[in-house]
């Protein structure tokens, strides 16, 4: 720290000079990422309503309402409009205050989690003291529910699904999650935090739509973050309870705030009010239609992109994708020599054990999948 501040336009200066290298959506480069160019209403908003704490909500009670009501429209979106929750500050936060519920609810020391699951779901397990037990896959990259059902015991406090997995976008089997965790009466909690934008439009867009959501009796918690697909500013992160008294499980009463003692059920304490009315301003504008036009076009590109992949010899698709994420394998070439050509050529993609993993978010345009495209087939052709 400096006795002496700089001066506004040094600091400016500097930071534009410093953080020029930092890559941006509208560069088209960013392949490998689940965030994207916030939409410029809800950038608007943030910036108008920084300040605000719901950590005191009685400071804030419209921007407290306002939560409820972005509550209230995700869990519409998955079937729900009776959920209750909050935005978090992302799916990580998500899937710990999931697990934390479940975990208070049954009392039992034990979570069941696909192999497939983020890493969050582990680290959370790890965090509240729970022994997190990981299923295999089938040969469709979806949870083997046979040893899910297996794996259930008398320490099961929840079993996890994903709808959209990091890797590949794909649905676990969560209806027959469903029903196990109904004859067992175990906490199912499904982890949508890219899927939850997605979903819910595929099915009307003509795309097979597994179901996932709360029309499936066994669910009882979802993540799904509108920093991801919702086009919400960082840090915007929704955990979702099919019910009040879910939440009711991990709410405490904090009694000193300024605003008057509130009731809280976030891992954090002080957060962004301005990530909620964000949230709410974006929802309200796009509306399912925005939504559904946002998810047709990234699903059409995806199309465009998958066709391109498998016109190059020696390349193959993992699976062929539910959603808007594509995952690039090959059986000749070594996947890790094709993704350094690929980022020696300033493409940002992701790299997983067996395969490069493209997210075709609403930043990307048919060009700069074009332009891909031709890279890849000089990084596989030159490393075969
Ligand atoms: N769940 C899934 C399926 C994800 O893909 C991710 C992130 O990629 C997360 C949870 C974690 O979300 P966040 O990075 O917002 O904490």
């Amino acid at each position: 720290m400096f006795e002496e501040g700089l001066k506004k336009e040094s600091i400016l200066e500097e930071l534009k000079r410093r953080l020029g290298a930092d890559l941006s959506y509208d560069s088209g480069v960013i392949l490998g990422s689940m965030c994207t160019k916030p939409h410029p209403l809800a950038n608007r908003v943030f910036i108008d309503h920084m300040e605000k704490n719901l950590f005191d909500p009685g400071l804030y009670p419209e921007t407290q309402k306002l939560e409820i009501e972005v509550v209230k429209m995700m869990g519409s979106l998955l079937s729900n409009p009776c959920a209750s929750g909050h935005i978090v500050s992302g799916g990580t936060e998500g899937n710990l205050t999931a697990l934390w519920a479940a975990r208070d609810l049954s009392g039992k020391s034990e979570v069941i989690i696909p192999a497939s699951a983020h890493i969050s779901l582990r680290r959370a397990s790890h965090l509240l003291g729970l022994k997190s037990i990981t299923v295999r896959l089938n040969e469709s990259f979806q949870v083997d529910t046979r040893e899910v059902e297996k794996r259930v015991n008398s320490n099961t406090a929840a079993i996890v699904g994903t709808a959209g997995t990091t890797e590949l976008g794909v649905v676990d089997p969560i209806k027959e999650l469903s029903h196990i965790a109904v004859d067992h009466s175990v906490y199912l909690h499904i982890d949508a935090a890219f899927g939850g934008f997605v979903l819910p439009f595929l099915s009307e867009l003509g795309f097979e739509a597994p179901m996932f959501d709360f029309r499936l009796p066994g669910v009882r918690s979802i993540v799904v973050d509108p920093h991801k697909m919702g086009l919400a500013p960082i840090p915007a992160g929704g955990i979702l309870f099919r019910n009040s008294t879910l939440v009711e499980t991990i709410s405490e009463m904090i009694p000193y705030l300024a605003g008057g003692e509130a009731e809280h059920s976030t891992v954090t304490g002080t957060r962004s009010g301005a990530s909620v009315i964000a949230v709410w301003a974006v929802l309200k504008h796009l509306g399912r239609k925005g939504y559904r036009a946002l998810v047709k076009r990234c699903m059409e590109l995806t199309k465009r992109l998958a066709e391109g992949i498998q016109q190059i010899n020696g390349l193959e698709l993992m699976v062929k994708p539910t959603m808007n994420i594509v995952g690039i394998k090959s059986d000749d070439v070594d996947i890790l020599s094709i993704a350094r050509g690929l980022r020696v050529r300033g493409w940002a993609i992701s790299l997983f054990p067996r395969h490069i993993r493209i997210v075709v978010m609403p930043h990307t345009e048919g060009n700069h999948l074009e332009t891909f495209l031709e890279d890849l087939k000089k990084a596989t052709s030159q490393n075969r």
